[in-house]
Order: structure tokens, then C-alpha cells, then sequence
């Protein structure tokens, strides 16, 4: 397989109170197709044996993953696709459609490349370390990379903030979690302290500076926070899937701010400014922020309640 590369859009950073709840934390990225010799060079290393095919699946390791590992894994990223596609409804499923490589690698190879538990390519490959094959977790990992892959055909590559792709990206994880009935308490409470000791400044950076955003810890909550931002304040209860559209037009030419007020009937610009200013009024309040999410319900009422320092996340 060639890899060419590569424009990161995200994600995968060692500092995170996600360490602990690492399902739940975005460790994935979307390589743009350009090309970068060495890494092509270094790629061509390594032989892929293809283990599993089902219509536009295939499973390939170049490491010690089994047929019958590839098999039972092949189902779960059915099921997971599936579900992002009934979420999502996309225009154009033949688009949707194609060639798709769920790529299992050894840890030792994912920690050579500094990789956390998964990443997305843009040619609809994405990678996964073995030792997760086993853990419930992994489920929610397929949905949440998943996820990416159909957003990027949709958005076909062109300029999207990270934050509105890693916002839908959690989401998904989120939503597949509700439908599969796992447990995510823990993990939900740990994003909602991260909404809850969001800054101001940091989200303004992270939703209007792209190159900056990247490089922000809380980009990934930030963009979740986002969207429930929509969903609740704004009482746009299809904002998830309304996400797919603002993809959808963005991939016909559109930019995301014209995309953005087309699909949501919002000044972008106005938003973003409305979401600082709300950070700022609720900043001794920051169980506001998070009151009639879904993410109050993770936290016991007692830690919601307290102040931002009582309620911060960044050291738990
Ligand atoms: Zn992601």
C-alpha cells in the first residue's frame, strides 16, 4: 500500500485527561493525499496481506491479525458504518460507497509512528492498533473513524475546521454508544469538566484560528461542545445530522461559513461570537454550560454544581 500524505486535520496528542477514558479520546487523523516521498518510501516496506473481503470492506495487517480476527471484525465495522450512514443521511451513498481498508497494525508499529489508538486516511483506509481488537471499546473507535471517512467524502477534501469534524467525529462516538448501550459514564463526565474549564480564549482560538486550533488540547470537546451548543441553545434538534449537509454543501463548492448559514439559518460569525460570550457569562457558573446537554447527566450534581476550579478537568 502506498501512503502519500499528508495534511493532518487533527488529533492525536499525548496530554489529555482522555488518557484514562482513551476510547473516548480522539486519536485520529485525516492524511490529505499529496505526495511525500518519504513516507511513501518507507511505507513500501511493508507488505499488507489482505485477510478478509466483504463487498467494499477489506481487512488488511501487515503484522500477526488473523482471518478469523478480520472476519469478526469486518462485522463490527458494518454495523458501525451503518449506523454513522443512518445518523448522517448522506445524499450520495454510491459516493459513500467505496473502497474501504480497515488496516490492523501491531502497537510496536502504531507507537513507531506516534499514533494513539486509530487514524483515518483520505483514500478510505483506516488503521488500528491490535491490542484494541478484543475491547469493547473498539466499537466506538470504528464509529468515531467511521465517521471521518464518510464526512471526507462528503466534504471531498476541501477546507472544513477541525473542530466541526472532530465535533461530528465524537458525536458519533457518543450516539453509537447510546445505541449499543455501553457504559460511557466516565468518559462523559470527563468531557463535560472539559466544557465545563473551557476558556474563553482557547475557544476562540480554536474556532477561528485553524492553524492554532489543531494545536489546542481541547479542540476534539470544543468542537463536541459545539454541537450541543446547537442542539440545545439553539434548539436545533437535528444539529448532528444537519452536520452532514453543511459537509455535503462544502464538497459542491460552497465555504463552510456560506455552508454553515445555509444548513443551520445562523450567522456563523455571529455564533462563534454568541459561544465566547456565553463562556464568558457562565464562567463562575460552568455547570450552566453543561445543563440540559447530554452531558449532565454523567456528572453527579454535586461536582456540576461546584465552581470552575472545583469543576476543572484539566488535572483529573
Ligand atoms: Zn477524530
Amino acid at each position: 500500500m502506498k501512503i502519500m500524505d499528508l495534511s493532518r486535520i487533527t488529533c492525536d496528542r499525548p496530554r489529555t485527561i482522555f488518557l484514562e477514558f482513551s476510547w473516548a479520546r480522539c486519536s485520529c487523523l485525516i492524511l490529505l493525499l499529496t505526495l511525500a516521498p518519504l513516507v511513501e518510501a518507507k511505507a513500501a516496506t511493508t507488505v499488507d496481506r489482505v485477510l478478509y473481503e466483504q463487498g467494499f470492506l477489506q481487512v488488511v495487517s501487515p503484522d500477526r491479525a488473523t482471518a478469523e480476527q478480520a472476519r469478526a471484525l469486518a462485522k463490527k465495522v458494518l454495523a458501525a458504518w451503518k449506523f454513522d450512514l443512518s445518523v448522517m443521511h448522506w445524499a450520495n451513498l454510491n459516493e459513500m460507497q467505496k473502497l474501504l481498508t480497515l488496516r490492523l497494525v501491531s502497537d510496536a508499529r502504531m507507537n513507531e509512528g506516534h499514533h494513539g489508538r486509530a487514524y483515518s486516511l483520505a483514500n478510505g483506509t483506516f488503521v488500528v492498533r491490535m491490542s484494541l481488537i478484543g475491547d469493547p471499546s473498539i466499537d466506538l473507535t470504528f464509529a468515531h473513524e467511521l465517521g471521518h471517512i464518510q464526512a471526507y467524502r462528503a466534504f471531498r477534501g476541501r477546507a472544513v475546521p477541525h473542530y466541526f469534524i472532530e465535533g461530528h467525529g465524537l458525536m458519533m462516538n457518543v450516539l453509537y454508544a447510546d445505541q449499543l448501550r455501553q457504559d460511557r459514564r466516565a468518559a462523559g463526565a470527563a468531557q463535560g469538566r472539559v466544557m465545563m474549564a473551557l476558556t474563553p480564549e482557547e475557544v476562540r482560538t480554536i474556532l477561528t484560528d485553524e492553524e492554532k486550533s489543531k494545536r489546542e488540547p481541547n479542540m476534539e470537546v470544543a468542537g463536541l461542545f459545539f454541537v450541543e451548543y446547537l442542539r440545545v441553545r439553539k434548539n436545533i434538534p437535528d444539529a448532528v445530522p444537519r452536520m452532514g449537509r453543511v459537509f455535503e454543501l462544502v464538497g459542491r463548492g460552497r465555504t463552510y461559513e456560506q455552508a454553515f448559514g445555509q444548513t443551520y439559518g445562523l450567522s456563523l460569525k455571529r455564533t462563534v461570537s454568541e459561544i465566547i460570550n456565553y463562556l464568558k457569562r457562565t464562567k463562575a457558573y460552568p455547570a450552566e454550560r453543561i445543563k440540559g446537554t447530554r452531558f449532565e447527566e454523567y456528572l453527579p450534581s454535586k461536582t456540576a454544581s461546584t465552581s470552575r476550579d472545583g469543576g476543572g478537568a484539566e488535572d483529573q
